[in-house]
């Protein structure tokens, strides 16, 4: 920032940066950051490459090469580049006084400040920018927002912090606390009106973690158990081949968009003669004629654990002979072989069932 003049040469470099970073640590970054930086000059490459990265061509198709110059502007109208990015870039390449707030500012101020409440709630979060945006430095905001960063990743990390070692630990109430020290003014859990920054009633402070007993999650829940009858439906395919009737998923909720045996979800316990009839009854739809429950093979199980849910498929197999005409008014709906189904938009999940 201190030798390019050029403010959309900076805001670029910054950016790409970001991105960059997104992905990996600076480390594994750094080389293919330098090649990319030398033979690419921002509008030049932003012209001539498919890049990936929508935001970075609306620069040049819509604001003709001139990157937004604030926070504010950089993320309304930028699409894809969120509040942390944005500040980033203006912090760094503009000199904007505007806060980051990225893991590691999250916990250097949750010890700070002895925020024990859910670090990742929306209450928590939004009182973070504020603070994050009254502690910048207004005449180096850039370095200072990256030094907060730096401080996070190298000293106040997660599991052994330095707190001897750390620069601000004179003002660290976390540090004061694990020293029994008091606090110049009340600690938020001391304060007695219940505000959202408290840690919970049922998890105080736990001495033996020390300025690790923050920043604070909120507990992972259980996942919840479910059933799902799903059914391999297949036909020999006119040049022979075995074909496998895959539907797509509705356009929202899990696994939105993507493609799946026919499937219904089961209720806990059902008697499998049961299920085979909610089976036979949901296949007629996408067959177009009666299914037999006699005719449909019970595979076996197969369990598949997604973030919050224990989702376990019961497969079933349908051999059909003759065609299937597809109702055009039922959810798309398609016959592939088994190397089209893998090249399909199918979760790991189906793949496992196959
Ligand atoms: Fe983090 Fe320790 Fe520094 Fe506090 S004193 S900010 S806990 S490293």
């Amino acid at each position: 920032a201190a030798t390019e003049q050029d403010a959309d040469r900076r805001a670029y470099a910054v950016w790409v940066s970001e991105i960059m970073l997104q992905q990996t640590q600076v480390a594994t970054v750094i080389d293919y950051y330098n090649r990319w930086m030398q033979v690419t000059a921002p509008h030049r490459v932003l012209l001539a490459a498919p890049l990936t990265q929508p935001p970075l061509c609306q620069v040049v198709s819509e604001l003709a090469g001139r990157v937004p110059r604030t926070a504010e502007t950089l993320q309304k109208l930028l699409p894809g580049v969120g509040r942390y990015t944005a500040g980033a870039i203006a912090s760094i390449s503009y000199g904007q006084a505007t806060g980051v707030v990225d893991g590691n500012v999250i916990r250097v101020l949750c010890r700070l400040r002895c925020i024990g409440a859910d670090s990742s709630s929306p209450a928590v979060i939004d009182r973070l920018w504020d603070m994050a945006n009254a502690l910048v430095d207004r005449s180096r905001p850039g370095d200072f927002n990256q030094a907060l960063m730096e401080l996070g990743a190298t000293v106040c990390v997660p599991k052994a912090p330095l707190c001897g070692e750390c620069p601000v630990k004179q003002h660290c109430r976390a540090r004061r606390r694990l020293l029994g020290q008091p606090a110049p003014v009340p600690e938020v859990e001391d304060c007695g009106v219940g505000c959202p920054l408290c840690p919970p009633a049922e998890e105080p402070w736990d001495s033996s973690l020390g300025v690790t007993n923050f920043p604070r999650k909120a507990a992972k829940k259980q996942p919840r158990a479910e059933r799902t009858a799903t059914c391999v439906l297949e036909r020999r395919g006119c040049r022979g081949a075995l074909e496998y009737l895959i539907v797509q998923r509705p356009s929202s909720g899990l696994l939105a968009g993507l493609w799946e045996f026919p499937s219904l979800p089961l209720a806990q316990d059902l008697q499998e003669e049961k299920q085979r009839e909610l089976l036979a009854d949901h296949l007629q739809a996408w067959t177009g004629r009666p299914v037999a429950t006699g005719g449909l093979r019970l595979i076996g199980e197969v369990i598949h654990i997604f973030s919050h849910i224990h989702q376990t498929y019961v497969v079933y197999s349908l051999p059909l002979d003759g065609d299937v005409t597809l109702d055009p008014a039922l959810s798309p709906s398609r016959w592939v072989t088994v190397e089209e189904f893998h090249a399909s938009a199918v979760s790991t999940a189906m793949k496992k069932v196959l």
